[in-house]
């Protein structure tokens, strides 16, 4: 491939830290493209309410705020072109970024999120869009009327156990502990709702139904004690996991997965850089995850200027 066919910058995932990213990079007049397996947005376009991104108060989703932070970068030039990137082959001259087709480039920037882990109980996969769900905003309005269960005790469970109280007839908080992990204002919100509860200590063993969710079977941690749980559907949410598959071996991975970047979004690798979900202890925010595109893209920036590692700060 010649110089003239070689990008400045490859965007893998149009989230919120690759959109950002993409709007720096289409803004300096660089050579980009922004490739999504999904088409972007990330995990913004779950997320029912956004109420802490600074400087937005009244928008009704985070599928809005992905469709504004896309529209701004198209109007510094850059779309979002729809490819799942499978590899990446990193030498000291350019990096090839392996999809349907190979894009060649000076720098790359990993933004490809992260994903929901599975409970890996019986029963999860074969009812995975029968019952079983990550996403309550898409699919809780099929359970109008009904009980649920969701799993966890997390910021993710809270919020979307209070979104379904709206929503279902009743709402089950399963946790493996008896102290929530979520921030306290979405306990404080939880505990008031009327239709959801709480059972604490407590692990799933299964997942039933034959052709659609009937209920869950549960295991009390303390006492060993198991009960049946009749809900229509099985909301997971007990934790993320990066999708990183596709650098192994290009950059350092911490033991869970997530990429090594120092404070500059830097990683193991001097052409590859990180930001958002993806790299290693992120705040896990949409604006912290704005931020890291920024500063990744900034330090990107100075590296294609000078073709020499970017400094320390
Ligand atoms: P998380 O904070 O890692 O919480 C996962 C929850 O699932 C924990 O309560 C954990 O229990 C439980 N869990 C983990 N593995 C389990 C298993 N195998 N079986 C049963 N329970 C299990 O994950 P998250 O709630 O998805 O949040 C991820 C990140 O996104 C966090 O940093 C969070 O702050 C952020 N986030 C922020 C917002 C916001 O608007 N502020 C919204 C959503 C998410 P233990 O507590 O016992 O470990």
């Amino acid at each position: 491939m010649g110089e003239d066919k070689m990008y400045d910058v490859v965007i893998v995932g149009a989230g919120p830290a690759g959109l950002a990213a993409g709007i720096y990079a289409g803004r300096a007049g660089r050579r980009a493209v922004v490739l999504d397996g999904m088409g972007g947005g990330g995990q913004m376009n779950i997320i029912d309410r956004i109420e802490n991104y600074p400087g937005v108060v009244d928008l009704e989703s985070g599928a809005q705020l992905a469709e504004i932070m896309r529209k701004q970068m198209e109007q510094f030039g850059l779309t979002v072109t729809f490819d799942q990137v499978e590899k990446v082959e990193a030498t000291e001259e350019f990096v090839n970024v392996v999809g349907s087709e190979t894009y060649q480039t000076r720098a790359l920037l990993i933004a490809s999120g992260s994903r929901h882990r599975p409970l890996g109980v019986p029963g999860e996969g074969k009812l995975m869009g029968r019952g079983v769900s990550v996403c309550a905003t898409c699919d809780g309005p099929f359970f109008k009327g009904q009980p649920v269960a969701v799993m966890g005790g997390g910021d993710s469970a809270l919020m979307e156990a209070i979104y379904l109280s709206k929503v279902v007839k009743h709402v089950t908080v399963v946790h493996r502990r008896d102290k929530l992990r979520a921030e306290k204002y979405l306990q404080d919100l939880a505990m008031a709702a009327e239709n959801i509860d709480f059972i604490w200590d407590t692990q799933v063993e299964e997942i039933l139904g034959d052709k659609e969710v009937t209920g869950v079977r549960l295991k009390n941690r303390k006492t060993g004690e198991m009960q049946e749980l009749e809900v229509s559907a099985v909301f997971v949410f007990v934790g993320l996991l990066p999708n990183t598959d596709f650098v192994k071996g290009a950059v350092d991975l911490d033991p869970n997965g997530f990429v090594v970047v120092d404070a500059r979004m830097r990683t193991s690798h001097p052409r590859i850089f990180a930001a958002g979900d993806v790299r290693v202890g992120s705040a896990r925010q949409v604006g912290a995850a704005v931020g890291d595109g920024i500063s990744a893209q900034v330090c990107i920036q100075e590296f294609l200027d000078t073709d020499t590692p970017p400094r320390e700060f």
